[in-house]
């Protein structure tokens, strides 16, 4: 088979990587706009249960992003002035440079013919093979060229947020909280590597343009954050990946959804067929859940078509549930000001049901002490799950035992 991918993200490489292990004749090439070693964005984090499907599927590349992740141990809640909450949890996280560099190594290692500096304008540039790879990210412009095909709709998130880094190292998985004259501001943050962490700032639209920062330039925005998260910060700097522009590239959050996944022989993933807000921390994985699916059904299907339709069947479906999470997370972040009051213990606690539709129904506080009234015999109930799962798994009944989900 001969595919050409546009886009050398994660889902593009790792579908390359996975195509030339089902079988080394399958030619690919992959089309990149940027340079080598350029990657936008800071760090991601993931789970054990990517690891475990890496593992599964490619176990050179696992051992690689695993021997080059940063473990982080608990999340934290820190609201300036007020005793810090933590709870306990633990995760990856990489940067996104290091991931690419694994990704593109292991891809031409086994064979996959990388194009850097190569943008593909229009799927007709792409003659002679039998399936192109849209994995050009959220903007997707193979996508856009047909958005009818695929019935495409975006919507746009009201809040502003910023992907920046930072000289601290968290070691653990910050949510942090500062009160200024124009409202609430919050970071998202976690150590990358040992030396950065990944710093996601995000504000309403009115506290955004309240403090400015739609006219300040980028040196000046920057300071202003430091001033605002000095504490958290411990005098750390903040660093963005777009020095030379004028600007920080504050954006909002776009979420993509496509009713089609494929059109001919050209098939979206990743970021491209979806899109889920940052507070899930799920898209990477998505993605290379994408990749596994394609190239799985690509192998098991007698042609192309057969591959593409149960590719679309099945992601669709594993989609929507991660969709619904991540539409509801988002729209807590964007009403903050609902939980805000609560004394920290309480507004973590909500934080963490944020990905509930409940919550957003109902008065917060009765939704805390249902959940509370209820969460011993769900405790209970998840413990005797599970259990089950494990005299199953060394039965021999199961193939693998659960898989931490983020929060
Ligand atoms: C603030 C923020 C935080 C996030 N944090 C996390 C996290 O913690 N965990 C997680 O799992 N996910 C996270 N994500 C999501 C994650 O970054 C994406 O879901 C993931 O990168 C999608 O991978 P992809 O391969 O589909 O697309 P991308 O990574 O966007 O790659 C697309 C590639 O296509 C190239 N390209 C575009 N157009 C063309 C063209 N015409 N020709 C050639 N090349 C082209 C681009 O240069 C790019 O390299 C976060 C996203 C954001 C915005």
């Amino acid at each position: 088979m001969k595919v050409a991918c546009v886009g050398a993200g994660p889902a593009s490489l790792y579908l390359a990587i996975l195509l030339k292990r089902n079988d080394p004749q399958n030619e690919v090439t992959i089309f990149e706009q940027n340079r080598s070693g350029v990657a936008d964005g800071w760090g991601v984090v993931f789970w054990d249960d990517l690891v475990r499907e890496l593992h599964e599927n490619d176990p050179e590349t696992a051992a690689a992003i695993v021997d080059q992740s940063y473990r982080w141990v608990d999340q934290l809640l820190d609201i300036a002035g007020q005793p810090k909450v933590r709870v306990r949890s633990t995760g990856f996280s990489i940067r996104r440079h290091s991931l690419l560099n694994i990704l593109v190594a292991r891809a031409v290692e086994l064979g996959v013919k990388v194009q850097f500096e190569r943008e593909i304008v229009d799927s007709r540039e792409l003659h002679d093979v039998d399936l192109i790879v849209a994995a050009d990210g959220a903007g997707s412009r193979l996508r856009r060229l047909h958005a009818d095909r695929y019935k495409t709709t975006i919507s746009i998130g009201r809040n502003k947020y910023v992907w920046l880094g930072a000289t601290k190292v968290f070691d653990s998985f910050n949510f942090g909280f500062a009160k200024t004259k124009a409202g609430w501001i919050w970071f998202h943050a976690y150590g990358c590597d040992g030396e950065t962490s990944t710093f996601i700032v995000e504000c309403s639209p009115e506290t955004w343009s309240g403090l400015g920062f739609d006219t300040l330039g980028m040196q000046d925005s920057l300071s202003l954050l430091e001033k605002i998260f000095t504490q958290q910060l411990s005098g750390g700097r903040l660093i963005s990946r777009s020095s030379e522009a004028s600007s920080l590239p504050w954006l909002n959050f776009r979420t993509v959804r496509n009713q089609t996944w494929y059109a001919h022989n050209v098939v979206l993933v990743g970021d491209a067929a979806h899109t889920t807000h940052f507070s899930i921390g799920s898209g990477t994985r998505l993605a290379m859940q994408d990749a596994m699916a394609l190239a799985s059904h690509l192998r098991n299907s007698a042609d192309v078509a057969i591959g593409l339709e149960a590719y679309q069947r099945d992601r669709r479906h594993a989609l929507s549930l991660p969709q619904r999470e991540a539409y509801f997370s988002a729209r807590w972040f964007e009403n903050v000001d609902r939980y805000i009051g609560f004394e920290a213990a309480h507004f973590f606690a909500l934080m963490q049901s944020r990905r509930s539709p409940w919550l957003a129904r109902m008065p917060p506080l009765v939704y805390h002490r249902l959940s509370k009234a209820t969460s011993a015999p769900r405790k209970l109930l998840r413990q005797v799950r599970r259990s089950k799962t494990l005299l199953q798994y060394y039965r021999g009944e199961e193939t693998h035992v659960g898989g931490r989900e983020y929060p």
